[in-house]
């Protein structure tokens, strides 16, 4: 069975712990990112299930079998790598078919993996060009025709698609996802690009300073962040995160001190295990309700800075004691710089957080 886990596995060079403690488990035919900012121990994780880097404590288990102490090679990994080196005097049908050179087949069983391939990642027609006749975006897919070629216990990608440019980074997305998805195989993706793990992921696992801060569904990760770090990183423009005085709560709702005046949230009740402090709350900038003059409770802003996004528009603005808020709004409502607003937070979308970062749950 094609699985991969990791248990406990840290990496220290030297006195530096680049990996501490990361649990995961990935089950056959799950795609998981590794998601995090430069330097988070993103490209460490992945080594140490490759066996390109050893693990300095903990345990790498591959298909069941715990593989610390094997060479990448009895591993049984493909991998590709954001710089995926094609041999240029080789066609595209003999990189292909590389893998496959070491397995003794028949030369009509190789032709016949390489086609199957080639038609998953419509290569058909350039089989027979040189890597330097072909594109970019194709030179990725020989690289994952390559890969997938064999029958290896699981794949592993490193920012496969960084060197793509956006527009194809896009189409490519959904195709590596598409052939994945087909495969039944456990894989792991390293990437810095959130849209790129939203898309392509089943579970992102969320990487900060060498530890895993959260690992859920695209959707749990962007609409319940464990805490202030995750729900800061994922989700474009970035959600909103006030810090306020918590003073009580009361059947649904908080009364919090934001702009020296008290206003009334509603909130999820395990907010009323709260003690009064220093909290933050977190609004996505599209989860504000711009709402009439002397509406109760609303946040008052004066818009400062307007960037229209297409079909909706980003106003960033600031509250009457200096604090910057961002809300979306859509693209027929025409803010202008030095307008009012009046902003209500959607319940079910604010997000309170500990004086340590950490999300309030029900
Ligand atoms: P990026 O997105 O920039 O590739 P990453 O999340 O993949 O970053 P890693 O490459 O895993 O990060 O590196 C994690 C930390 O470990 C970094 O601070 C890096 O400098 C450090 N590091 C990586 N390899 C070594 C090494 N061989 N010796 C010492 N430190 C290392």
């Amino acid at each position: 069975m094609s699985t991969i886990e990791i248990r406990k596995v840290t990496k220290a060079f030297g006195e530096f712990i680049a990996v501490r403690d990361a649990d995961l488990s990935v089950a056959a035919g799950e795609v998981v990112c590794l998601l995090g900012p430069s330097g988070c121990g993103k490209t460490t994780t992945l080594r140490m299930i490759a066996g390109l880097e050893r693990a300095t404590s903990g345990d790498v288990v591959i298909a069941g079998q715990r593989m610390n102490d094997l060479s990448p090679q009895k591993r049984d990994i493909a991998m590709v790598f954001q710089f995926y080196a094609l041999y240029p005097a080789l066609t595209v049908r003999e990189n292909i078919a590389m893998p496959l050179y070491h397995e003794k087949l028949s030369s009509s069983e190789m032709a016949s993996r390489v086609s199957r391939v080639a038609e998953i990642l419509h290569l058909r027609e350039i089989l027979e060009r040189l890597p330097g006749q072909v594109s970019e975006g194709e030179k990725q897919r020989i690289a994952v025709a390559r890969a997938i070629i064999r029958d290896p216990n699981c794949f592993l990608f490193d920012e496969p698609l960084s060197r793509l440019d956006v527009e194809l980074r896009h189409s490519m997305r959904g195709q590596i996802k598409a052939v994945l998805s087909n495969l039944s195989k456990a894989t792991v993706i390293v990437t810095h690009d959130q849209l790129e793990a939203l898309t392509m992921a089943d579970r992102i696992a969320i990487m900060r300073d060498g530890l895993i801060e959260q690992v859920g569904s695209p959707h749990e990760v962007f609409a319940k962040p464990d805490n202030v770090f995750v729900a800061s990183f994922i989700g474009t423009p970035q959600m909103n995160l006030i810090e306020v005085q918590f003073k009580d709560y009361s059947s649904g709702k908080a009364t919090v001190t934001f702009d020296q005046q008290d206003v009334v949230i509603s909130v999820n009740p395990g907010v009323a295990r709260l003690r009064p402090g220093k909290v933050t709350v977190g609004v996505r900038p599209r989860a504000f309700s711009v709402v009439p003059n002397g509406t109760v409770d609303a946040i008052g802003a004066m818009a400062e800075l307007i960037e229209p996004m297409g079909a909706e528009t980003l106003v960033h603005a600031r509250t009457v004691t200096g604090s910057d808020i961002r809300v979306v709004v859509p693209r027929e409502m025409k803010v202008k710089p030095g307008e009012a607003l009046h902003l209500v937070p959607d319940p079910a979308q604010t997000h309170i957080f500990t004086d340590d970062g950490r999300a309030v749950r029900a």
